[in-house]
């Protein structure tokens, strides 16, 4: 049974391509799911694509005790041909959506093993589908409180992706590439329905 073990410190950076891609990713999976309304509810996306979760509280005080040790937050592993996800339900609302687009992150991206690069790929898919660049643009959202109360997310998170959005603006302006229209579209439909 094939652990992949959540280890949020990272400092590999991706290449540019890479980066790309996984935002390209992100935004097929936002079409997939039609996702059109914010903050995204993680349970929600792990039933439709068929993804099992368990709290660590299901586990025995000596296994649980150990399952920490192992990963404080999360991990994901497949059982009997299907994903499950085994999240700490004593971390924040905020953090236990992290570790599940995390570990989605880790089975879109088709990873079979646990290093560094592939923790910093599911770092960077969870962060972006946690809160997409171009909204914080569209929602013209201004400060990271604003980003945390939309997509609820941690402070660091909301924190990193100003930072992101800000360095995005300043080098390539504000024209948007075909995936990053595509999640503007979605967004754009939520506004409809009200
Ligand atoms: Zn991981």
């Amino acid at each position: 049974m094939p652990f992949l073990q959540t280890r949020w410190r990272t400092l590999v950076r991706l290449s540019d391509e890479r980066y790309e891609e996984i935002k390209e990713e992100v935004v097929e999976l936002y079409k997939e799911l039609h996702i059109t309304k914010f903050p995204v509810n993680a349970m929600d996306v792990c039933k439709q694509l068929g993804i099992a979760y368990k709290s660590y509280n299901q586990f025995t005080s000596r296994t649980f005790a150990a399952i920490i040790r192992a990963s404080e937050d999360g991990m994901v592993a497949k059982i009997d041909k299907k994903f499950v996800i085994f999240y700490n339900p004593s971390k924040s609302a905020e953090r236990i959506r992290s570790t599940f687009f995390h570990e989605i992150g880790h089975i879109r991206l088709g990873h079979k093993i646990h290093d560094e690069e592939n923790e910093a790929e599911a770092n960077f898919f969870a962060s972006y589908f946690l809160v997409p660049v171009p909204l914080i643009h569209y929602f013209g959202l201004r400060f990271a409180q604003e980003i945390m109360d939309k997509f609820w997310v941690t402070f660091t998170l909301a924190n990193y992706s100003l930072d992101r959005y800000q360095k995005r603006i300043r080098y390539s302006g504000t024209v948007f590439t075909q995936y990053e229209n595509d999640l503007i579209s979605l967004a754009k439909e939520e506004e409809k329905e009200f």
